[in-house]
């Protein structure tokens, strides 16, 4: 069980317990969890009445049973409720949240304001039952890293997070900086912009050079660019390649935004490892995604939240309220079929569009588009810890992995709103919710 994962992080505590860093964390004592109802791994069968002995921010054991702690053990009694892995949303902005002012957010808020609001919006985040998140585009902003390596690190409680850094977009493109006066732009900028194929590998390079986890390609244009571009196809099939091949030799997944279907598939014959929304994929597109062994990340809930905010007006501008409407009410319909073709779902909401928070209504959603809960619940545990590359670590609780574990009341595999409330959340072994 001691990998050399364990003992890093074994290393970093030993650092981080030394006199000199006042604000270290106590190590947490050793925890016993009795589980009513244990749900180890979404798809396999629940098991009821076990005890989950947690102790240095892992999984130690799991037993038959309410087991007597041993001395200075803690309890944490959830008898009556349904216990869970973690849940992991593969497609987050935890820097920014969609609002009225978020046009001028871009000009008045500090690097500071920002990490600020990150901190409480990965909190809110942690305390709905999510204690991993991949964050696709922070752009211009380092901060999302510092979030990150913050909570790894253990000195502030949060989600583990992944990182894309900054999404890299062609000129004029959906991740460019745009809709504002153009000596604005000049100091709001550098985006992480590229064109041409040497360029691109350039903008890769730079990303991870950075410290990205994944790296972010907006392949199409997007409901939120403030364009009339539409959301067809906006880099060359080389480009997409050439930042497909440079991710991969650096050893890094690469995602794209995508929303029409000649961008979708582009991407995917380039070999990209997802796509994030996909919204006009059709039984060719999903017939692709299979045969390139791709996964889609497809955000329902973002479409319904820029639907409903077209439809109320004050926020979006009059070029995304257009594409909104447009876009938004199909994405349900595609997902239905998606489904239906079997092609690789992984759950991701792109909140920051919607609330913080507010993660788990997505799982909604794929039931209503026709998922069994279970195959929801799995799509955000087994299915996107696959997609992270740490099913070693996350997505199931068994012996070895992570200490990232919620619960809830009721029975999420007969009512998957019984996941909107989450009651208790550890991550890591420390108890976030409780
Ligand atoms: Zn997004």
């Amino acid at each position: 069980m001691r990998s050399t994962l364990f003992s890093t992080a074994l290393a970093t505590m030993a650092i981080l317990a030394s006199p000199q860093l006042s604000f270290a964390q106590p190590a947490s004592p050793t925890t016993y969890i009795y589980a009513g109802k244990l749900i180890a791994e979404p798809g396999s069968p629940p098991a009821t009445a076990k005890t989950l002995i947690i102790r240095d921010g892992k999984i130690e054991a799991i037993k038959d049973g309410y087991v007597a702690p041993q001395a200075g053990a803690k309890i944490v009694d959830l008898k009556s409720k349904t216990v869970l892995p973690g849940l992991i949303d593969s497609h987050v902005h935890l820097l920014s949240e969609l609002s009225p002012r978020s046009v001028l957010n871009q000009v008045t808020k500090e690097e500071s304001d920002l990490a600020l609001d990150g901190l409480v919006n990965a909190q809110k985040t942690l305390a709905a039952g999510f204690t991993t998140v991949v964050d696709l585009g922070a752009d211009g902003h380092h901060t999302i890293f510092a979030l990150r390596d913050q909570f790894a690190s253990g000195r502030l409680l949060g989600p583990r997070i992944l990182a894309a850094g900054a999404a890299i977009s062609p000129t004029g493109g959906h991740g460019d900086i745009h809709g504002f006066r153009e000596d604005v732009m000049h100091v709001l900028g550098p985006q992480s912009v590229c064109n041409g194929v040497d360029d691109c590998r350039r903008a890769v390079r730079e990303q991870v050079k950075a410290g990205a986890n994944i790296i972010k390609v907006t392949a199409t244009g997007g409901v939120l660019s403030n364009t009339a571009s539409g959301l067809g196809q906006q880099f060359f099939d080389d480009e997409l390649k050439a930042i497909a091949d440079t991710a991969h030799l650096l050893g890094k997944n690469v995602t794209a935004h995508a929303h029409g279907k000649e961008g979708i598939e582009a991407a995917l014959r380039a070999g990209f490892d997802s796509i994030e929304h996909s919204s006009y994929a059709d039984e060719a597109t999903f017939a692709l995604y299979k045969a390139k062994n791709a996964c889609m990340v497809p955000t329902v809930l973002a479409g319904a939240t820029v639907t409903d905010m077209a439809r109320a007006g004050g926020t979006l501008t009059g070029a995304q309220a257009a594409k909104a409407l447009t876009v938004g009410p199909l994405m349900l319909n595609m997902l239905a079929r998606a489904r239906k073709a079997g092609v690789c779902i992984v759950f991701g909401t792109d909140s920051g569009v919607s609330r913080h928070g507010d993660n788990a209504r997505e799982l909604e959603l794929m039931v209503e588009a026709g998922f069994t809960p279970v195959e929801a619940l799995r799509s955000a545990t087994v299915g996107g810890a696959a997609h992270v590359g740490l099913s070693d670590q996350i997505g199931t609780l068994a012996v070895g992995k992570a200490a990232d574990i919620i619960a809830v009341s009721g029975d999420p595999l007969v009512n998957i709103s019984a996941i909107r409330k989450v009651d208790f959340v550890m991550a890591a072994g420390r108890i976030a919710k409780d």
